[in-house]
């Protein structure tokens, strides 16, 4: 593995991007204009800054990283040469199969094709192409630079060799993957998602407030951040989009999102990226209040 695409410059695409250059892989940070690519390739700049500053990374490692990161806005010249694609657009089921249908007609015969998908299905990604054996899950956590886990999300079709490079490539980016099969929600979105979900319907019955509730779990479970601010920084429309499927998915009422869930979501109260969810950001994320409505 030499050359690794990744498409989307976004949250998460730009810490994947960040990631494989700063374990020496070149980089083709792909997306759809030059706005979006300079808007990753600085925060990239800022959280390599954050590494130098805090000694894991020399000023020369900085720079050598930076280096390795090419910008492209052409989806067929940024993955031509690839040998592992991985996939990192907003999350839309019809966008993601529009792509994987051009990686199959661009990419190299043996190249893989990764998906860092929360939630949309690996092997329904696959069915557009002709390669199902070589398309994965790869999905990263937020923030990806510093998080140890990489879910590895085997499709139906998914091989054992394609599988076995994306594990052992992991451990070379100092990850720890762990392999999973491709149903709703996967491993960690099927487990935390109704976890979330719960502390909004606690929340929405009156049981608790925001803070008690974030409490409870902060200081009962030794969770480092509560359900509720979690899910403001995961960002609650993405939170509403995952319940979904695995709502659709597995038909049981269990996975119904929270009427208040589905509310904030309509009124544009996304969490920190929208400046207010169950907390407010107006003064930054460290120094976040509760949302007055939900005292
Ligand atoms: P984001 O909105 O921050 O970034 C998405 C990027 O994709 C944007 O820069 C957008 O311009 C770009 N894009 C859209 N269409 C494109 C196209 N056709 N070609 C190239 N680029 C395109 O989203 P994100 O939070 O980074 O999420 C990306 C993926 O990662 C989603 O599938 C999401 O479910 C998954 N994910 C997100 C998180 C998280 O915490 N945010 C965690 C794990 C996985």
């Amino acid at each position: 593995m030499n050359i690794i695409a990744v498409i989307g410059s976004g949250t998460m695409g730009n810490g994947i991007a960040h990631t494989f250059a700063q374990f020496g892989y070149r980089v083709n940070l792909i997306d759809i204009n030059h706005e979006a690519l300079n808007k990753g390739l600085d925060t990239i700049d800022k959280n390599l800054d954050r590494q130098v500053v805090r000694g894991t990374l020399t000023a020369d490692q900085k720079a050598d990283t930076l280096q390795l990161i090419s910008l492209h806005t052409e989806l067929k010249e940024g993955v031509a040469q690839a040998d592992l694609i991985v996939e990192a657009a907003t999350e839309n089921l019809e966008l993601k199969l529009k792509i994987f249908r051009d990686l199959d007609a661009y990419a190299k015969a043996d190249a893989i094709l990764a998906s860092n998908t929360s939630s949309i299905s690996i092997t329904q990604i696959a069915s557009v192409t002709q390669r199902g054996e070589n398309v994965i899950g790869m999905h990263f956590m937020n923030p990806v630079p510093v998080m140890k886990l990489v879910e590895v999300i085997r499709g139906y079709c998914t091989s054992d060799e394609t599988t076995e490079l994306v594990m052992s490539l992991s451990k070379k980016l100092d990850k720890v993957p762990v392999e999973v099969n491709d149903y709703p929600g996967f491993v960690a979105n099927r487990i935390l998602m109704p976890m979330i979900n719960e502390a909004i319907y606690t929340l929405y019955e009156g049981v608790a407030g925001v803070t008690e509730i974030d409490t409870v779990m902060k200081l009962g479970m030794a969770h480092p951040m509560g359900p509720l601010q979690l899910a403001d920084f995961i960002g609650l429309d993405v939170c509403l989009a995952i319940l979904k499927v695995l709502q659709d998915g597995f038909g049981q009422p269990k996975y119904a999102p929270c009427p208040l869930l589905v509310n904030m979501v309509m009124a544009g109260k996304k969490g920190i990226k929208s400046g207010e969810g169950f907390y407010n950001y107006a003064n930054g994320p460290k120094e976040a209040t509760v949302a007055a409505k939900f005292l």
